[in-house]
């Protein structure tokens, strides 16, 4: 059994921890908020990640919560003129083996976080920021922003996009702006027309631009993506609201139901997307990285 640490409680920090607690190591997860919830957006999970969550077993957790959306279509962002691409539902259960589940981030991580806390309800220390870790012989020393230390065999540094564990690993790095930014947002689905209600997610191509929409909550809510090329916008930050006013003059001459989708969010959110060089490798003794802190 091993003595197992993780920086960030996010949703690879969480799977983590509930993989790793089911074969009986010993986890302590060390987050810096506070209150630990996440980002109001849509995640998509294709067959390979809902496959390693129903093997977690979540799958009756996961069910209450998501959207199995019945297909993929293409949209042309000036018509509407609209392309089927896929079907999913009962299709990619029999071609792939699991499901495809289109989920609320929040719910996401409410399942994860009951789920690590059943299995062990000490494992995550909320309100613990890392600064830092040294590694030893036989151990690793995670350093807290707090100035305590705690120590383990291993440490798994899962501390997202601006993750402290890979910059003493690897350096800074450096973010390069895409000229892309991203406006997202939630919709009530029950504030759009009908013929907008349908539980298949749809991709507009445009352009200089796309739009991605697909439903959460068994239907209840529209997730909504639309990226366009700008550069006057880089804040890398998933919380910075933008106005309804300024989404729309990014999307305009959009088609109509793209529009009427931007009008019903009640905060759209903007985001500038920046990229950065692929590590070599995302281990180093006994440290390693996961998630947005491996490939952000
Ligand atoms: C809006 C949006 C939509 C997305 N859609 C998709 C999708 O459809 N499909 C898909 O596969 N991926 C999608 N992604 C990407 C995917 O969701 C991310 O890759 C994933 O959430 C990363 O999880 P993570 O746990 O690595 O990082 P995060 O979720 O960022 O979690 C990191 C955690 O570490 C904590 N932390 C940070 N610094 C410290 C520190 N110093 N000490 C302690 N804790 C710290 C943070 O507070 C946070 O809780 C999307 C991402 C976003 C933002």
């Amino acid at each position: 059994m091993a003595n197992v640490l993780i920086a960030g409680a996010g949703l690879a920090g969480l799977t983590t921890a509930l993989a790793l607690m089911q074969r009986g190591h010993r986890v302590r997860v060390f987050e810096q908020a506070t209150e630990l919830r996440e980002v109001g957006a849509g995640v998509q999970l294709g067959p390979n990640g809902t496959r390693v969550l129903i093997a977690l077993g979540l799958a009756d957790a996961m069910r209450q919560v998501v959207c199995v959306a019945a297909g993929k279509r293409i949209r042309l962002g000036t018509t509407g003129q609209s392309w089927p691409v896929f079907d999913l539902g009962e299709t990619a259960i029999e071609r792939f083996g699991a499901p495809y589940w289109m989920v609320h981030r929040g719910d996401f991580h409410r399942v994860l976080l009951d789920a690590v806390r059943a299995a062990c309800p000490e494992a995550i220390a909320p309100g613990h920021a890392c600064a830092g870790f040294a590694s030893h012989g036989d151990g690793v020393t995670l350093r807290l922003a707090n100035g305590h230390t705690v120590t383990g065999d291993v440490l798994i540094g899962a501390d997202g996009v601006h993750s402290r564990i890979r910059q003493q690993m690897f350096g800074q790095g450096r973010a390069a702006f895409t000229g892309l930014i991203a406006w997202r947002g939630l919709v009530p689905m029950q504030s759009l027309p009908p013929h907008q209600r349908s539980l298949v997610g749809e991709n507009w191509i445009g352009v200089g631009g796309h739009v991605v929409t697909y439903p959460l909550r068994r239907g209840e809510i529209l997730n909504f993506v639309g990226v366009v090329e700008r550069d006057d916008w880089r804040v890398e930050s998933w919380n910075v609201p933008g106005t309804t006013e300024e989404c729309l003059h990014d999307l305009a001459g959009w088609h109509e139901d793209v529009k009427t989708i931007i009008r019903n969010i009640a905060t759209p959110y903007k985001w500038a997307l920046l990229g950065r060089q692929p590590l070599d490798s995302y281990v180093q003794g006994r440290v390693c990285l996961i998630g947005d802190a491996a490939h952000p």
